[in-house]
């Protein structure tokens, strides 16, 4: 292995093993920090963490605990993989993980770039902008989780860091230029005792002389963008044969949980084409859990008595005002863990009961599901939509030994998206 990799949540784990996979590496993802010794046989090894909104202490144990076992593997880089719109507060999780990854590798300055100009993220003087919108102006504002009010990386990095860890800039004059200029710039920052720097960024070219810049560096903090430049200075090429996967087969079924926009017209259009699909209902879910995930189930059986060659659906996106009629009513944060884990319960037993294919839509969604089938790893396959790869998991809990899932990030993948997949899926098999 030659690149270790440790996420900070878990769509954006696939998200990233997705680009290097692409990019000719052939990458596992690992869930959590493996207890165990195992070898694993790949380029790549991205370690799916749910660090991004934990306390920052439990943020800096797991990634260094994931950084150790990686380095033990034998990881010659470590990259910390982070959300292309910084997600993050003022108590951290990016500059104290980043720290304390500095510290353990004993590197004494590091680049920060979560610039992503193919997906619209640019990072201009330290700014960063979705679109032509200010990170700051734009929906990350209103964020539940993670609202970003300020869209000066500098500032909010630095904020969340030491005063003695001063924070810089690679300014674009030097990232536009030349990747001696970048080099020139970082030897500069160095010398006045910096410890970190945002990187800016605005086009793939910029991201491409930063990932060679970068080359022999042990750490690098950055998105799913700087990642997917990366292979190609470790001298990998694009190879159709790393993201092949093993035939697949059962029964095929899409989960979602997620309320986005995005995944609101996937399940429009998917019941618009005349596709089988179980409505979960929220009041239902807090009054009998046992007994929706039980109805859920038997309708599934009954739609594979009939036709198991037919896809289901099963799902709780709802629009936004739907949903915050119902927060309003019985709380976001208990509403939400209800429904994910009503989802988790039905994933594990659709898998048991012979799917073999299983789309889950929604970042946190995705996270129990994978977690309930006990998926520890996932070799990724070819992508569907951008960020979103075919991935096939071994799991006890299913009756053919693994399955082919898809794990979708709520405002990821076109309209038709429910349907095209498995099509696709058949037609890179053929
Ligand atoms: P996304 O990737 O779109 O953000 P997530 O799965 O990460 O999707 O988050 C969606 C959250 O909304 C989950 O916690 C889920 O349980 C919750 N949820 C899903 N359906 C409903 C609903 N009908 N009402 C309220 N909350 C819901």
């Amino acid at each position: 292995m030659v690149w270790g990799a440790i996420a900070d949540d878990f769509t954006g784990a696939t998200d990233l093993a997705n680009n290097l996979t692409r990019a000719g590496m052939r990458t596992v993802v690992v869930v959590g920090v493996p207890h165990g010794e195992e070898e694993i046989a790949a380029d790549a090894v991205v370690i799916a963490l749910k660090s991004r909104t934990i306390p920052a202490q439990e943020a800096i144990e797991q990634s260094i605990a994931a950084c150790r076992w990686l380095r033990r593997k034998g990881a010659s880089h470590i990259y910390f993989k982070i959300c292309s719109t910084f997600d993050s507060t003022p108590h951290g999780n990016i500059g104290p993980v980043a720290s304390a990854l500095m510290e353990e590798l004993k590197v004494r300055f590091s680049i920060v770039c979560p610039a992503f100009p193919d997906n619209e993220r640019f990072v201009f003087q330290g700014y960063l902008f979705t679109g032509e919108v200010l990170l700051s102006e734009g929906s990350m504002r209103n964020h539940p989780l993670t609202p970003m009010s300020d869209a000066n990386l500098v500032r909010v990095l630095q904020a969340q860091l030491f005063l003695s860890e001063r924070v810089g800039l690679v300014n674009h004059r030097y990232v536009g230029a030349s990747t001696e200029a970048i080099s020139r710039c970082i030897a500069e920052l160095r010398s006045q005792e910096l410890s970190l720097a945002i990187a800016d960024a605005t086009t793939q070219g910029d991201l491409e002389r930063l990932a060679e810049a970068l080359k022999d560096d042990l750490l690098i903090t950055g998105s799913s963008g700087l990642g997917q430049t990366l292979p190609a200075v470790y001298g990998f090429r694009p190879s159709a044969s790393v993201s092949q996967l093993p035939a697949a087969g059962g029964r095929a079924a899409i989960l979602s949980g997620s309320c986005s926009s995005a995944t609101n017209a996937q399940v429009r259009y998917f019941l618009a084409q005349g596709g089988e699909a179980f409505p979960l209902d929220p009041d239902a879910i807090v009054e009998d859990p046992a007994g929706q995930i039980n109805s859920a189930l038997a309708w599934a059986d009954s739609v594979a008595a009939s036709d198991p060659s037919r896809s289901i659906l099963i799902y709780s996106t709802a629009d936004p005002a739907t949903v915050k009629t119902v927060q309003l009513r019985l709380g976001a944060a208990k509403i939400g863990h209800l429904v994910e884990e009503c989802l988790a319960s039905i994933a594990r037993g659709l898998v048991s009961g012979g799917v073999g294919r299983l789309i889950v839509a929604g970042g946190e969604t995705a996270g129990v599901c994978v977690r309930n089938l006990d998926i520890r790893r996932l070799a990724i396959g070819p992508q569907i939509d951008p960020g979103v790869p075919w991935c096939y998991a071994s799991s006890a809990v299913s009756s053919q030994g693994g399955l082919h899932v898809a794990l979708k990030s709520g405002n990821f993948g076109s309209e038709d998206f429910f349907i095209r997949a498995f099509t696709f899926l058949e037609e890179t098999q053929s």
